[in-house]
């Protein structure tokens, strides 16, 4: 099996660090990758330091793929070698469940993650992600990706891209809807981006004031500052959907009087504790709903990377090489980013 050069976390407390992995050799069904770029998603940070307690050592994270397809097995139609690709959160999943049948594979409970899940194909102790020079992936799970897009500002396109689309998707948000996004990061700032490229009114809610004139650069028509509870309270009753990016507990209520009569808050920011309770008056008295979502399922993500290469749309990303890996991470904790990190992944070769 080819050896691969990665990067990689060897306990909880270890920065990353150079390390060699193995890669399967592509079977009949294999799309074999060279990786060119890899987004830096909070996930990562989140497993490399075990803060959902069950990370597997050694841990290669990485899930925001964008490369070259160099080898593809003989079963594989649709993808050739030189073709540019992507590969997103999930390498495989059951097939037969309800969800897989839906093309929802992002919600089989036996789905395969790009990294720290068991590796069914045996090519190591569990599934090694992006950080790495080449990845091997079962073709139902691997993406096409426009020549016509940047692929740094693609890769992140692979996770937060399609946490964000999804829901704006599934809520039917089209020309004219009014959607509210709260907090301006990696997700946020794709969030702006989709719904209004979807013909959305926009109102992004965020902490920062300094970030204002940056979220109406994004999209963002109205821009309220969420510290100001005055603000919060004016903009009562005006969306049908809010997608609530923040992944640190924080109120909630305030947020869902800002729905419509039958509006939603989706959340897609996974904090590590629980938010403060919610009121149910609120909810009861208006038919508003609290919902989540997770990613989206394989076709989707297809549709997703087809809509932005239609409308041109990247994330903001700020490239860097693998070696400034620990650095970045550092200031991600910091929110000091705009608003991606994107691994050169040359880099590893240098
Ligand atoms: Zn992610
Ligand atoms: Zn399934």
């Amino acid at each position: 099996m080819p050896t691969t050069p990665a990067f990689a976390a060897q306990s909880a407390s270890t920065p990353l660090a150079p390390f060699s992995i193995t890669r399967r050799d592509p079977g009949p069904r294999d799309v074999q990758i060279e990786i060119t770029h890899c987004g830096v998603c909070h996930t990562d940070i989140h497993f490399v330091k075990n803060e959902w307690g069950f990370t597997v050592y050694p841990c290669v994270p990485g899930h925001e793929i964008v490369g070259r397809v160099t080898k593809v097995g003989n079963q594989v139609q649709g993808f050739k070698a030189g073709d540019r690709v992507g590969v997103g959160c999930l390498v495989d999943s059951c097939r037969t469940c309800p969800d897989c049948k839906d093309n929802l594979e992002n919600y089989c409970v036996n789905m395969t993650m790009t990294y720290n899940s068991p590796d069914k194909f045996n090519s190591g102790p569990h599934t090694f992600g992006g950080y790495s020079s080449s990845i091997t992936v079962d073709k139902d799970f691997v993406l096409r990706v426009s020549e016509t897009l940047d692929p740094a500002g693609a890769a992140p396109l692979l996770c937060a891209g399609i946490t964000t689309y999804s829901p704006l998707r599934y809520f039917e948000v089209r020309k004219g809807s009014r959607v509210g996004v709260v907090g301006l990061g990696g997700l946020g700032h794709m969030a702006v981006k989709l719904a209004s490229a979807m013909g959305a009114e926009v109102t992004m809610f965020t902490t920062s004031p300094g970030k204002a004139e940056d979220a109406r650069r994004l999209g963002a028509h109205h821009v309220v500052i969420s510290k100001d509870s005055d603000a919060v309270t004016k903009a009562a009753n005006t969306l049908d959907l809010l997608i609530n990016t923040v992944a640190a507990p924080h109120d909630l209520n305030p947020f869902i009087n800002t729905l419509r009569r039958d509006g939603t808050m989706c959340l897609v920011g996974a904090p590590d504790k629980p938010h403060p309770p919610i009121e149910v008056f609120p909810l009861i008295f208006r038919r508003r709903a609290v919902s989540g979502s997770l990613i989206g399922g394989l076709r989707e993500t297809q549709e997703m990377l087809d809509f932005c290469a239609d409308h041109a749309i990247t994330a903001d990303v700020e490239v860097i090489p693998i070696q400034k890996i620990n650095e970045a991470y550092a200031r991600m904790l910091k929110s000091d980013v705009k608003y991606r990190f994107v691994i050169d992944m040359a880099s590893l070769k240098g």
